[in-house]
């Protein structure tokens, strides 16, 4: 198979910014003996009750909680540390993991 030609840039992710001061944050790097976070993602937004009705009309229905609106926060390490972000963090889905203190 031929290469395209004319397509110098590769796909390149549109970069991601921290959500509290704004910078640019970079992906998890790993090296041989360890890793290095780039920013913690949380994907989350605001859900309603919804229900749905599988089977016959003896079956009771099934109430889930459905995602309307996809929320991505992003916090570069360094306001991963704050704790304004963290209470954030602890409202949506609980203690993050990996404190390495
Ligand atoms: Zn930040």
């Amino acid at each position: 198979m031929p290469q395209p030609i004319g397509q110098i840039e590769s796909d390149v992710a549109p970069a991601r910014r921290c959500n509290r001061c704004g910078a640019a944050v970079e992906g998890t790097r790993h090296t041989r003996t360890d890793y290095v976070v780039g920013y913690y993602l949380l994907h989350t937004g605001p859900t309603s009750e919804a229900t749905i009705r599988r089977g016959g009309d003896d079956e009771m229905p099934v109430t889930y909680r459905r995602l309307l609106d996809v929320v991505e926060i992003v916090g570069c390490p360094r306001c991963f540390g704050e704790p304004e972000v963290r209470r954030l963090w602890a409202a949506f889905g609980g203690p993050p993991g990996g404190d390495p203190t």
